[in-house]
């Protein structure tokens, strides 16, 4: 499998070139060349195996540049009982006749970033080995991409981890999960500043290209290729959860699902298998584009229901066609603070299939005008082509949220986290007669206790093995916002 730029330069890269860049020359997202095709047979073989076994057969198919026992034994590793607490990995449970909670949040982190982190830590570690090469991840967090970061490299041989954090801004059992860590490799620095301090301290290292190739300073954003990919392993088991596998059990009267795509291919899809549709809290893009890949393999999935906060990006898109990226003071903090983004940074992926992978139409919309911070509008032709992807949207407010998590309490006795219950709150509204509605738990409330008791009037619930997280001893250093004494603590700490 090759892969290819969203901005038209077609240069193909094998999975490992790409594996520890960001964008392409270009500016560009990296997408595989096609998306194969599974067929009822192929479907029917997955729904037997385990996650890891799933896992192995979907990776295997993007990655042909890593022999398949190192491959295997990288995913066997991955995805065990020890570290997401069951044998499904990603359970599915029941709530309400054709509505179900799917839990991607059982990890070390207790958030879905987990599934795709765990496994870039083990592919990491491997490729850079076989490089003879080492690695600086420099990074910014307010939250769930930080620590899912440290907990997937900590104790890796040749990464070493220097995370940026806003000081006294993260939530203290969040800030607790990062700080108490202790492995040698992982250095949290707490700046005195906000998180977007912290960001501009990043990008002002990231520019001085020099200072980046000598210490070899990379990153783990939500771009990453791997990490999507990742991500699609998981609608394939929500899907096997929820469905018989008898096919006669097939809803009529459905549009078709993973017809070929413009670019070419072979049609998928049964037409008469079940279908399910997923709704997925969304901010930027990289979990949906996962859902949207696994469709256009043809992995029968009805809608994909993307659910966002107030900060309402992608819904504006999804019914207007309209892409408008938000200025700061227009972007809200909000009590589900992992969807709150102005600009979401998967999305230029989807856009380049919607049009048929037209790079060239793609580098016009995603070009320089919108880096400024504007928006474009498709064209009405473009946007009618939506509805064949199976996209649908909606949004929730912070009451939406308060009275999702009280209503699945009082109903269910299940406690359910903000981002969860965004896309619990839209994946009701898009719930369609005989398809059954899998929402994602992206994360568990344990992470969000101040909403919670507002919701609830109680404590979160909390998984044992963490229990006294914030009385740990913690480890971490602390910053102005300075980017040249971050760049002097980088040179101190980045010799083995
Ligand atoms: C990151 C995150 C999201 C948003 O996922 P995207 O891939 O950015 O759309 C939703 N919920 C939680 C808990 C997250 O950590």
């Amino acid at each position: 499998m090759n892969y290819i730029s969203t901005r038209g330069d077609r240069t193909q890269r094998l999975f490992c070139e790409i594996l520890l860049e960001g964008l392409a020359p270009d500016g560009g997202l990296y997408l595989p060349t096609h998306y194969p095709q599974v067929d009822d047979a192929t479907l029917t073989r997955w729904r037997g195996l385990s996650y890891a076994g799933l896992a192995f057969e979907i990776l295997s198919l993007y990655i042909t540049d890593i022999p398949p026992a190192d491959l295997k034994a990288l995913v066997d590793k991955t995805y065990t009982r020890a570290t997401y607490g069951s044998d499904a990995i990603v359970p599915v449970r029941r709530l309400e006749d054709g509505l179900y909670l799917q839990a991607l949040s059982n990890g070390p982190t207790l958030a879905f970033k987990d599934m795709a982190m765990q496994l870039l830590g083990n592919l990491f570690e491997y490729q850079l080995a076989r490089r003879g090469e080492e690695l600086n991840i420099l990074g910014a967090t307010s939250g769930d991409t930080g620590s899912a970061a440290e907990y997937a490299m900590r104790g890796k041989q040749g990464v070493r981890v220097f995370m940026l954090s806003p000081l006294g801004r993260m939530s203290p059992f969040q800030q607790a999960q990062m700080f108490s860590l202790q492995d040698a490799n992982i250095h949290n620095i707490a700046v005195e500043g906000v998180f977007d301090d912290c960001q501009d301290i990043v990008k002002a290292v990231s520019n001085d290209l020099d200072f980046k190739r000598r210490h070899k300073i990379g990153t783990v954003n939500s771009i990453n290729w791997a990490r999507l990919l990742a991500q699609v392993v998981y609608y394939f088991a929500g899907y096997f959860q929820v469905t018989s596998g008898a096919p006669e059990t097939g809803v009529a009267g459905l549009s078709p699902v993973g017809s070929a795509p413009p670019w070419g291919g072979p049609a998928a899809a049964p037409s008469n298998a079940e279908r399910v549709s997923f709704a997925v809290p969304s901010g930027n893009f990289g979990n949906v584009c996962a859902g949207h890949v696994a469709r256009s393999m043809g992995l029968p999935i009805d809608k994909l229901v993307v659910a966002t906060n107030e900060n309402d990006v992608l819904d504006e898109f999804f019914r207007t066609g309209r892409y408008r990226v938000r200025a700061s003071a227009e972007t809200f903090e909000t009590s589900s603070p992992s969807m709150d983004i102005s600009k979401a940074s998967n999305f230029e992926r989807f856009v380049f299939d919607l049009l048929g992978r037209d790079g060239a139409r793609v580098a016009q919309l995603f070009g320089p005008a919108l880096a400024q911070g504007g928006g474009f509008q498709l064209t009405p032709e473009e946007f009618s082509r939506i509805k064949a992807f199976g996209f649908v949207s909606g949004k929730s407010s912070h009451a939406d949220r308060l009275a999702t998590i009280r209503r699945t309490w009082n109903d269910h006795q299940d406690m359910i986290d903000t981002h969860t219950a965004d896309g619990l709150k839209v994946g009701r509204e898009q719930q369609q007669p005989g398809v059954p509605m899998i929402v994602l738990e992206t994360a568990l409330p344990a992470k969000f206790a101040a909403t919670i008791e507002e919701a609830l009037g109680r404590a979160p619930l909390r998984p044992a093995a963490l229990e006294g997280i914030e009385a740990l001893p913690k480890r971490f250093v602390v910053m102005p916002v300075d980017a040249q004494q971050v760049k002097a603590y980088v040179e101190q700490h980045c010799a083995p």
